[in-house]
């Protein structure tokens, strides 16, 4: 091993070399070994690397420094990162290391612009995953950038995300090595990813996305890109949508990349000939025939020349069951449109739920049909292959409950209880909101136990935002761990309670109280015992009066016009002590046994004084309130408004209920889809708010984070990332997405910087 030369030019690559090029390396060698059209590269090896630290007298120190390190006090990770990382670049490279690097560089062309990527490795484990722990350079030219960002690259093998990433995987650091990819950059004139198969399904279609310019703009989302899909089987060309594509990221100068607007003519033009998807394709096919797995594959087109830049295997969930609701799409009459609540497929018989008695009729695969649905209906929820309301948005009970259970769901349809009839027979589109006469896709569709049982595959990729997940039934605390999420941001306890049929009062006046702490003890432990360890944030009784009113002692519930804006949230219980005392009893049991990761949530908490109330009563309760974690909801306007006066009176964090947030700063009934389209999560006045607090709380190290909808929309996490969110709780199904969106901000961040 160490006789391994300093360079190796890919073709020169072969298997056993992975531990010298590292993944990243061995993939480009392999690719050019089966024939793949992969621009020219060397790879600088990771045993240069361990030359260059003994060489250079740094080793021992290097090593020092990192011994001993606690990963979670991120103070101290972040010195420890950049003394390590000034260390790397405070040496010079050895004259003999520096002469191959430059020769080689030489042999690829005069003053060629290249790219240079790290590509780490584990001796003991080749093949490791480090994807995207370590740092990229794109736009290289000339002998004194190259070395430079060689040994940032080499520096970067020490960042603070990629020493964490290595603690919490095992794995030794000085048993990690870097090699770096020099590879000549091609000026793409169109470029984008291919999935050699289906990423969702696995089916052997292979889906091409496409766009203008240099493929950062498809790869970080820039631009809609068009999309092609290649039926493996066939051989045919089987869809194409061609997006409407407005920017492009082109070189700028000899060094970085810049947006820029498309021509007026190429904005809607098909990006991809006929001819090059079809090439495309194969290449693609023979990447996933050699590494026997789907890949996901990086590739650019210069004239009429192909390049294939990168490929992987795909780390995104493989599936029987098809979630998309692409397919349908054109092939039957639309019946109904409404929102897209809990995406998936499923054809049934409709049963119309118009009151409690007629939930007995629903049986496993039908569509339940309903205004709305309410807690009560759950049982029958459970059954349904698909849901579809009249009325309600994005968060209204149908809407969650359906997620929850992995059930495809089109809520505010506004008239499908008057349209649809019993018996008859519908294919729903849960992603799109659509609902289309008969059966439109046999063979591919989804029953709701399918769906239900999809998960996402655990994260592969480590983000500096915790990726949390949203649980509202014990039920669905499987599905949710099997995200691999950071933990639980937003457990919301009432569709527990009132799927207990009976008002917490109810068990009041019985002199029920232990069956009711019971029974709240267990729903939540169910959910803490399939997080282990990671923070899981139970939010205390949210449920309108409107929705105790059909449960035992519901009678005795006040009428209110208007109750969201009513008595729930903590202002009921700092008014109803009992029923708070309640809750806490259960709290109490978890901690005693040990649940130290249990934090409390207050919601719709409009002033801090009812912060310090709670707290206060909790202690009152025999809570060691000062040594538990206790954070408020930011869902009324006055709650950002006033968030350092919430961080003075001493929350552990503050989380965005957007549901709410957006209703009460719009005055947007959130349920009622009469106005469902002047909902605007974005609305400039919302993101004030968020942005506000956000930067306050950033500032007095308090955790500020999100488990509204808005928290499963990537385009709204983009945001929130880059405006310093620390962590994002998402539904179950948007969880894995969620993650890719905060990684590729990071990552666009972190490089953002690096250019400037
Ligand atoms: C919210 O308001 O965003 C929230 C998460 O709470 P809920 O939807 O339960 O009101
Ligand atoms: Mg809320």
């Amino acid at each position: 091993m160490s006789n391994m030369p300093d360079i190796l030019w890919l073709a020169e690559i072969k298997k056993e070399d992975i531990p010298s090029v590292g993944g990243k390396g061995a993939s480009l060698g392999e690719m050019t070994s089966v024939g793949l059209p992969v621009p020219p590269a060397f790879v600088v090896t990771a045993q240069a690397f361990r030359r260059f630290l003994v060489e250079t007298g740094i080793e021992d120190e290097l090593f020092k420094k990192l011994e001993g390190v606690d990963v979670e006090d991120s103070d101290v990770l972040e010195t420890t990162a950049q003394r390590v990382m000034k260390l790397v670049m405070s040496v010079k490279i050895p004259k003999k290391l520096e002469e191959n690097i430059l020769l080689s560089y030489k042999k690829m062309g005069d003053n060629e612009v290249v790219a240079v990527r790290s590509s780490a490795t584990a001796e003991d484990l080749p093949d490791a995953s480090f994807a995207g722990q370590q740092e990229t350079y794109l736009n290289i030219r000339g002998d004194e950038d190259l070395l430079v960002a060689i040994q940032k690259c080499w520096a970067s093998l020490y960042g603070a995300r990629a020493i964490y990433y290595r603690a919490k995987q095992g794995f030794d650091d000085r048993s990690v090595d870097i090699a770096v990819v020099v590879q000549k950059l091609v000026y793409s004139e169109k470029a984008g990813v291919m999935f050699s198969s289906h990423p969702v399904t696995g089916e052997s279609s292979t889906i091409i996305e496409a766009s203008w310019g240099l493929g950062e703009a498809v790869v970080s989302g820039a631009v809609s890109p068009d999309n092609y899909v290649f039926d493996q089987n066939s051989k045919h060309i089987v869809d194409r949508y061609i997006a409407n594509k407005i920017v492009e990221i082109v070189p700028d100068g000899s060094k970085g990349t810049k947006e820029v607007e498309v021509s007026k003519e190429r904005q809607n033009a098909t990006v991809l000939s006929d001819n090059e998807i079809i090439k495309l394709a194969k290449f693609a096919k023979i990447a996933e025939d050699h590494y026997e797995n789907p890949q996901d594959i990086e590739w650019s087109i210069v004239g009429d020349t192909i390049y294939i830049l990168q490929s992987r295997p795909i780390t995104t969930i493989t599936s029987k069951t098809s979630k998309k609701g692409k397919d349908v799409h054109g092939e039957g009459n639309i019946l109904l449109e409404g929102q897209g609540a809990s995406p998936g497929i499923a054809t049934g018989a409709v049963v119309i739920v118009h009151s409690v008695k007629d939930l007995s009729k629903v049986k496993d695969g039908n569509i339940m049909v309903a205004k709305m649905t309410d807690p009560d209906m759950v049982p029958a929820m459970r059954k349904a292959a698909a849901i579809i309301t009249d009325e309600g948005g994005m968060t209204c009970h149908a809407a969650i409950v359906s997620r929850e259970l992995g059930t495809p769901a089109a809520v505010g349809t506004k008239k499908a209880t008057q349209i649809l009839k019993d018996g008859q027979i519908v294919t729903i589109d849960g992603e799109k909101g659509l609902v289309f006469e008969g059966d439109v896709k046999r063979a591919e569709e989804p029953q709701a136990q399918q769906a239900a049982g999809f998960i996402s595959a655990p994260a592969q990729i480590i983000t500096a935002t915790s990726i949390k997940v949203n649980v509202s039934l014990p039920e669905a605390a499987k599905r949710a761990a099997a995200t691999g999420a950071d933990g639980v941001g937003l457990l919301r306890i009432e569709h527990l309670i009132l799927g207990l049929g009976k008002t917490p009062n109810w068990y009041i006046i019985n002199k029920k109280e232990d069956e009711f702490i019971n029974e709240l003890y267990s729903g939540i432990k169910t959910v803490m015992d399939e997080f282990n360890g990671k923070p899981v944030w139970v939010r205390t009784l949210d449920a309108p009066t409107d929705e105790f009113r059909n449960m035992k002692g519901g009678e005795d519930e006040p009428e209110e016009h208007n109750p969201m804006l009513g008595w729930r949230g903590i202002r009921r219980d700092l008014q109803s002590k009992s029923q708070f005392r309640l809750q806490v009893e259960a709290f109490k049991k978890l901690w005693n046994e040990g649940y130290d990761n249990l934090g409390i949530m207050f919601p719709l908490v409009g002033h801090p004084d009812e912060f310090i109330a709670a707290k206060g009563m909790m202690k009152e309760f025999g809570v060691d309130v000062e040594n538990k974690t206790l954070g408020i909801m930011v869902e009324i306007p006055s709650s950002a408004i006033l968030i350092d006066d919430f961080i003075s009176a001493g929350i552990n964090f503050a989380s965005f209920g957007t549901n709410d947030l957006i209703q009460y700063t719009l005055a947007i009934d959130r349920n009622n889809q009469n106005v469902a389209d002047m909902y605007r999560p974005k609305h400039p006045a919302v993101l004030k708010l968020i942005e506000y607090a956000i930067k306050r709380c950033r500032k007095a190290g308090v955790e500020c984070s999100i488990c509204g909808q808005a928290g499963s929309d990537p385009e709204m996490v983009k945001w929130l990332v880059e405006t310093g969110i620390a962590s994002v709780s998402a539904n179950i199904d948007a969880v894995q997405k969620i993650r890719e969106t905060a990684a590729r901000t990071e990552k666009k961040i972190i490089l953002d910087a690096a250019r400037k």
